[in-house]
């Protein structure tokens, strides 16, 4: 197996809004950061969200700059496709064992120019839209992808070869193995994010075979203007939706699921999502089932009031069930909380599930640092100095510490590549201490030896 050696001052670990925000601060003043993203492309879950909430801006518009900016910085390199196996503290530095998965491609050699892709006779569901597009056995991740290089899926390959034939620039590289890389830093920024729980995590909300019950992520394509279908239409049988419902607390606020804690971000996405689809869909009736809203940043509450006044619909209740009938129709049994629990059968078109946030990955596998009760990184202290973990030198940004909107990430990922640069300046200090002593003392012998 191949090894590389790479030395940087700073390891980032996830190429999210998160990881991105606290590598660029970091390099601006002047440290080496090595990015380390395990899928093919970075960005995160922004990079494929349709509008941000409250000001509706494009989620591509404001991410896709940060991508290409981190790209570019000369002093920061971004390692696509690659696992963290350990962080061990060594000395006064921190030894990273990575892994980069072959993406069957030579990275340098190809092109983007996705040749490959359009020979490729295979289509398989396409994790970037939820599962509800296709793309082929060697495919760019998606359009602002970056690196805007191919990867090729080892597993849905049937090696037919058409994509080596054709590529230009013979990046097809069907023996290529995993690398090794060996990463030697002063600190790490811990920015792995989150993910969503299972769809089918709560049993009475996921009818077998169901199809036309979404992620909110689902939705969140299905509004994208180069979303899977170019417009939001049921994928059981391309209905255009009359009448669309939003699950709250599909997963968070959940004791049963082991999720106790408010994922913060689900009441404010859904009302995004509500008034998107009240523009997409004029004619559509949109309602949210909800416990609480929760709109708790500024702006917010202004913006829950609008959507208010657009008309849609919001009903505190809880859903007991939801059922899905030989049409796909849904039928979504709730106990309406403001009319004395009384239960009532609702028809809809369409059922979005506001699930619940978890950690994007188990940090305590690769490195040593505690996590919370709930699994996020654990903050030595939350309120005073949040970027901090319980071991020195190894920061957390972003979602990796608990949920989170986009605004909560970015001036988190801040802080703590403000600890991060504070820490190395420690250590530099420390060494420039312990240079001084040692010539001092040096000095002092050779004036001793002499009289
Ligand atoms: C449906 C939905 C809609 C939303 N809409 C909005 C909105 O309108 N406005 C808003 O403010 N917020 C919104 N959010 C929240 C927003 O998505 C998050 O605040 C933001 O994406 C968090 O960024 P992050 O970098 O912390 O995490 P992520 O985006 O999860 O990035 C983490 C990255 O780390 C990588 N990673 C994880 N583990 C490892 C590992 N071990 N090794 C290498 N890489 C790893 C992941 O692949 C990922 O790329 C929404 C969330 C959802 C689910």
């Amino acid at each position: 197996m191949n090894t590389q050696t790479i030395q940087c001052d700073a390891l980032v670990v996830g190429g999210g809004i998160g990881g991105l925000t606290s590598a660029l601060e970091l390099a601006d003043q002047g440290y080496q950061v090595a990015v380390v993203e395990r899928e093919a492309s970075i960005g995160g879950v922004m990079i494929a969200l349709s509008k941000v909430f409250p000001t509706l801006d494009c989620a591509s518009c404001i991410t896709t700059p940060r991508m290409a900016a981190a790209a570019h910085h000369p002093n920061i390199e971004i390692l696509t496709c690659t696992e963290v196996k350990s962080i061990t503290r060594d000395g006064r530095l921190f030894a990273a064992n990575l892994m980069k998965k072959p993406r069957y491609v030579d990275e340098k050699l190809c092109i983007g120019c996705r040749q490959c892709e359009y020979v490729c006779p295979v289509d398989v569901p396409h994790e970037f839209e939820g599962g509800l597009g296709a793309r082929k056995a060697i495919y760019v991740p998606f359009a602002t992808a970056i690196p805007q290089k191919a990867v090729l899926d080892a597993e849905n390959c049937m090696l037919c070869g058409s994509c080596e034939k054709v590529c230009p620039s013979q990046a097809v590289d069907y023996f290529q193995r995993p690398e090794e890389i060996k990463v030697q830093a002063k600190s790490v920024v811990l920015a792995t994010g989150f993910q969503l729980l299972p769809k089918d995590s709560k049993k009475e909300y996921s009818p077998p075979g169901s199809l036309n019950i979404l992620s909110a992520l689902q939705m969140e394509r299905l509004l994208s203007p180069h979303g899977p279908y170019g417009r939001v239409i049921r994928p059981s049988d391309g209905k255009v939706p009359d009448s669309i419902a939003y699950v709250q607390c599909a997963g968070s606020r959940d004791k049963s699921l082991g999720i106790p804690y408010c994922s913060r971000v689900c009441c404010m996405y859904a009302i995004k999502q509500a008034m998107l689809l009240s523009g997409a869909l004029p004619l559509a009736d949109v309602t949210i089932y909800y416990m609480d809203i929760r709109a708790f940043g500024k702006g917010y509450e202004e913006f829950y009031e609008n959507a208010k006044a657009m008309g849609i619909q919001f009903v505190k209740a809880k859903v007991a069930r939801i059922a899905e009938d030989e049409e796909h129709n849904l039928n979504v049994r709730v106990e309406l909380m403001e009319e004395d629990g009384r239960v009532e059968e609702r028809a809809h078109d369409l059922v979005v599930l506001s699930l619940g946030m978890v950690p994007g990955c188990n940090p305590e596998e690769f490195v040593p640092v505690m996590r919370d009760d709930d699994g996020f990184v654990k903050c030595a202290s939350p309120k005073t100095a949040p970027a901090l973990t319980d071991q020195p030198g190894i920061l957390v940004a972003g979602t990796a510490a608990g949920p989170k909107d986009i605004v909560d990430t970015i001036a988190k990922a801040g802080a703590a590549a403000m600890e991060a640069a504070n820490y190395m300046r420690g250590l530099e200090l420390d060494l420039s201490a312990v240079t001084e002593a040692v010539t001092g003392e040096e000095e002092r012998a050779a004036e001793r030896a002499a009289s």
